[in-house]
């Protein structure tokens, strides 16, 4: 072990009482994997939960972020207060699991490496940004994963506006008030519909007139593939009526710092890219030397690791067959992850004798999409609802979905229904600090002080 190395436990060892579950990652399904075994095991477990932030981020809210409607706070909900004291949270990222010594090692915010032993093992992971082949692409685009992204972009949208409207080159001003989207899933189709508006807003404020801005929505399939019809055709239908050009069938060639050059041989002059196109698990399910499925760790419907029964694995991260699609698996969407780690915090705890095993089963419920403004798309129960009955069901449900801060959030929202929003730029991320290759997107990256900063050899312990 070197000197920046401890060592917290090694688990259950003979003659102690109390076994150890970490649970690696602590967005959905981790979250309520913690939740879930607390509530099932109480004290009668060592839990702890290793994830590099102090909160749980409720991603679903993030374009709202991006475009000013919500304060980054509000969907930051704080593991302290709303985890059970019974929970060890302990801050960092896992860079090494030992599954043949049942051990796993992280670093904190300062650098410094941390081991323990675990009794079971629940990786929740998520995921990263997917990158491609494309020129230019990690230098000059953006990815949407975490508030520093959120916080980046946000700022930028009001620089660009406000850049525009200081200079009186009028290729500048329309380069500057080009925004491109890159992906049409529930991500980058929020983005794009928020974004839209909020630069709009801001472009008339600055006297730049609403139709300065222009936004262009780039997808290789369709917007919202895989999602139910209605949803996709309302979410197509409201962008294009607001003038969002959304360009089906196209990709990136290339990406420089004056634009993007799409397949089609267009050139777009612009200064921002955000690139929004799928995701892949995080790079730490690739290392352990296990079964992957697109990516994905395998899992038996029980969500143990085939070989491993002391190994759970939920969320984006596990490739968990879907009892409604026979030979396919679950979608990676946040109702699937927060069941799944409810699920897997129920499994351990039946390991460990309490309560029964179950297996995975989950169906659809619906998905609700926010368009910004009054629009949105919404299919609860399969219900189709579109306008305002669908914003109510939207919001509605992400009060219900966040386990905390609703109170600020629906503050936020009914704030900016009576008040212009606000865009003064803090600049406190700056584009360095969110490269689109990083694979934590949660954490900003500081280039005089990398993160992780050091890694120090050997597992300690
Ligand atoms: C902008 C955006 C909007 C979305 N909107 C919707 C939506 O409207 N509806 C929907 O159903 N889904 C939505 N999704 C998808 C949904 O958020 C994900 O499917 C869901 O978050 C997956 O949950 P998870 O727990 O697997 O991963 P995450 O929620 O991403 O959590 C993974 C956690 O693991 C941590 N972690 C990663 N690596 C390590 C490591 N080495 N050590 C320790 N911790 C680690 C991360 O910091 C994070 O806390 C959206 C996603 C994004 C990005």
């Amino acid at each position: 072990m070197t000197s920046a190395e401890d060592d917290v436990g090694h688990g259950t060892t003979a003659g102690e009482a109390r076994p150890r579950v970490v649970v690696v990652g602590g967005g959905f399904a981790g979250y309520h994997a913690v939740r879930s075994l607390a509530r099932s095991l109480g004290e009668r477990a060592d839990v702890v939960l290793v994830s590099p932030t102090n909160y749980f981020l409720y991603l679903p809210l993030l374009p709202e972020v991006s475009s000013g409607v919500l304060e980054p706070r509000r969907i930051s909900v704080s593991l302290a207060a709303t985890l059970p004291r019974s929970v060890t949270h302990a801050q960092g990222e896992v860079d090494d699991v030992d599954l043949a010594g049942r051990r796993v090692r992280w670093m904190d915010p300062e650098g410094r490496h941390h081991t323990t032993g675990y009794d079971r093992l629940v990786l929740a992971v998520g995921s990263v940004h997917k990158l491609m082949p494309i020129p230019g692409l990690s230098r000059y685009a953006h990815g949407f994963r975490g508030i520093p992204e959120a916080l980046y972009l946000r700022d930028h949208l009001i620089r660009q506006i406000d850049l525009a409207a200081g200079s009186d080159d009028p290729d500048e001003r329309r380069a500057r008030c080009t925004f491109v989207v890159v992906g049409a899933g529930y991500t980058g189709t929020e983005v794009a519909a928020q974004g839209q508006l909020f630069t709009r807003d801001l472009a008339r404020m600055r006297g730049l007139g609403e139709d300065a801005v222009r936004w262009l929505l780039v997808t290789r399939g369709e917007v919202l593939a895989g999602l139910d019809r209605h949803l996709a055709r309302t979410a197509e239908r409201v962008l294009r009526e607001r003038g969002v050009e959304v360009r089906t069938g196209e990709t990136v060639a290339e990406t420089t710092a004056d634009g993007v050059r799409l397949h089609s041989g267009e050139h777009v002059p612009t200064r921002t890219i955000v690139w929004c196109v799928g995701v892949r698990p995080d790079p730490l399910i690739e290392g352990l030397g296990l079964e992957l499925a697109e990516g994905r760790l395998v899992v038996e419907q029980d969500l143990t690791v085939p070989g491993h029964p002391e190994v759970f694995a939920c969320g984006d991260a596990a490739a968990v067959p879907d009892a409604h699609r026979p030979g396919q698996y679950t979608a990676m969407t946040a109702q699937h992850a927060e069941r799944q780690g409810r699920l897997a915090g129920r499994n351990v705890a039946a390991s460990l004798g309490r309560g029964r095993r179950r297996r995975y089963r989950h169906r659809d419920l619906g998905f609700v999409v926010d368009l910004g403004g009054t629009d949105a798309a919404a299919n609860p129960l399969h219900l189709r609802l579109a306008g305002l009955p669908a914003k109510v069901v939207a919001r509605g449900y992400h009060l219900l979905s966040m386990p905390g801060n609703r109170l600020r959030t629906a503050a936020d929202w009914l704030l900016d229904a009576v008040l212009p929003r606000q865009s003064t730029q803090l600049g406190l991320v700056r584009s360095a600090s969110v490269p689109l290759d990083t694979s934590s997107p949660e954490v900003p990256h500081h280039p005089q002080m990398p993160f992780p900063p050091e890694r120090s050899s050997g597992t300690g312990g």
